[in-house]
């Protein structure tokens, strides 16, 4: 049988911790038959921590798939992932519900927020249904740095599209989750609020230690980034470190082109 935790080195090689994820072998198919669709095809990727990664690659090429399988939202057809040292893919419903809870923060591109609760109430709505309370001090922090401070008290309807997305930022800081995930989360705001919400992240993850995992098809989003993974049909064709917005606009016209 497969071990349910990866071997603890850290005793051994001082402080190595294993990766913030690590999938191995994964593949994911939609459907049956004629429908039946490869979203992804023998996946073996490991997403460092502290370290923040985007995941680029043309519409359909399976970023939004890996995502939601590396962040415990969808169940892989084969293959195996761990965050940190629990492999998810041997994990059942309410394990995973927990975990999905406790160690993962999410912003996704319509900012999920619930309308009826305050910018206050929407950011410690995931640490209160998990009945666990808030560092205060650290509370204020994750507010200060998006510049909410003065917003708390307004419904995201009294909010503009990236203040909205600033408390979706905080809601996914404030419980110091495992990872980050963000699929597009810069997709519905003005170039002006998308660099805003990346320099919130970039912050998180140079001053916090956080790991951010965040798929974008754009260059200037990915730029941010400290590596870039490339997808295509499924696989990992590429990978960048540090790459320019226009170093990584070259490399996806290439691969809208087939190569
Ligand atoms: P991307 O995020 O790169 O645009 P996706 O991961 O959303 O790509 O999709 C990868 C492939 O899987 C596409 O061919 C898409 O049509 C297919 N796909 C994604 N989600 C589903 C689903 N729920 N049911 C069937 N096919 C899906
Ligand atoms: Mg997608």
């Amino acid at each position: 049988m497969e071990p349910e935790t990866v071997p603890d080195t850290s005793t051994l090689i001082g402080t190595a911790l294993p990766a913030a994820v690590r999938a191995r072998q994964v593949n994911k198919t939609y459907g049956t038959g004629e429908s039946r669709v490869r979203a992804l095809r023998s996946i073996d990727v490991d997403i460092a921590r502290g370290q923040f990664t985007a995941i680029m690659g043309p519409s359909g090429s399976g970023k939004s798939t890996l995502m939601h399988c590396m962040a415990a939202l969808e169940p892989v057809t084969s293959g195996h992932i761990w965050i940190g040292r629990s492999q998810i893919t041997r994990l059942k419903d309410r394990k995973l519900t927990q975990l999905r809870r406790d160690r993962i923060g999410f912003i996704f591109q319509a900012f999920n927020l619930l309308p009826t609760l305050t910018a206050a109430e929407n950011i410690t709505l995931p640490m209160d249904i998990a009945r666990r309370s808030p560092d205060h001090v650290w509370l204020q922090q994750v507010v200060e740095i998006v510049g909410l401070t003065d917003r708390l008290r307004h419904r995201p309807s009294q909010l503009s599209g990236g203040q909205q997305q600033r408390v979706a930022v905080a809601r996914a800081l404030v419980a110091r989750p495992d990872i980050i995930f963000g699929d597009e989360p810069t997709g519905n705001l003005d170039s002006r609020s998308g660099t805003e919400i990346l320099t919130f992240l970039r912050y998180s993850v140079d001053a916090l230690g956080q790991t951010v995992v965040l798929v974008t098809h754009d260059p200037t989003a990915a730029s941010h980034a400290d590596r870039v993974l490339f997808m295509a049909d499924g696989s990992i064709v590429d990978e960048a470190h540090f790459p320019t917005a226009d170093a990584v606009m070259k490399r996806m016209l290439r691969l809208s082109a087939g190569h």
